[in-house]
């Protein structure tokens, strides 16, 4: 099963691929993790990288898709993966396509209001051991690791709005590229994450039935 997850930044696509992964047993593959790895190498690509994230910009597309092309072509991906935070331009849509011999067999599309994830994003804290994410709370080690929390210089306020914009103009596009290909599954992202997973799964299970 090879699922594409998208929505805004805050849409809930980490938490709802953490999920599949385990469900279907397939990797979740994080874009924004395996650059938040190569950022704590502190060369000058993990510092230009890191810069470019800081500011809620898009690393360039050559970039990323070579990425993409070298992680899903190793032996844990050949019974599918769940993309998270690829594709983010319709350019990376289209080196997908190229670059899988099948389509995907799925885009979910984790819909959920901007005011919403304004909310969501500048009230929320990352782990920085186990990348776990938790809403704004008093406390200071993550339940799941007992890792620091802290708040991604990414999700401050000014940095949200930006990266909302750059997703407005660049990747909400991409919807209509799948719905054009019969891929695109629209769910309501708001809510409990549960009701949203039995959303994501009547989706899936229609694909699978073909
Ligand atoms: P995320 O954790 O998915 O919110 O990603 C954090 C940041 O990583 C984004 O704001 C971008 O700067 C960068 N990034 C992640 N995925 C991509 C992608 N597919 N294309 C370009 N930049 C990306």
């Amino acid at each position: 099963m090879k699922i594409v997850l998208m929505g805004p930044p805050g849409a809930g696509k980490g938490t709802q691929g953490a999920r599949l992964s385990k469900i279907y047993g397939i990797p979740q593959i994080s874009t924004g993790d395996i650059l938040r790895e190569t950022v704590t190498d502190q060369d000058v690509l993990g510092k230009q990288i890191g810069d470019i994230i800081g500011k809620g910009q898009l690393v360039p597309d050559e970039l990323i898709v070579s990425i993409i092309e070298e992680r899903i072509s190793q032996e844990d991906c050949r019974g599918g993966f769940v993309l998270d935070g690829f594709p983010r331009t319709v350019d990376q849509a289209e080196a997908l396509e190229r670059v899988l011999p099948e389509s995907v067999d799925v885009t979910v599309y984790l819909n959920v209001p901007i005011k919403e994830v304004i909310e969501r994003l500048s009230g929320r804290l990352t782990c920085r051991d186990c990348g776990a994410v938790f809403a704004k709370e008093d406390i200071s080690l993550c339940p799941v690791c007992s890792g620091p929390l802290f708040q991604r210089e990414d999700d401050q306020r000014s940095t949200v709005e930006h990266r909302l914009k750059v997703y407005m103009a660049h990747t909400a596009p991409i919807a209509n590229f799948y719905r054009s290909r019969n891929k695109l599954a629209e769910i309501d992202g708001t809510g409990v994450p549960e009701k949203v997973f039995e959303q994501i799964e009547r989706e899936i299970s229609q694909v699978v039935e073909g």
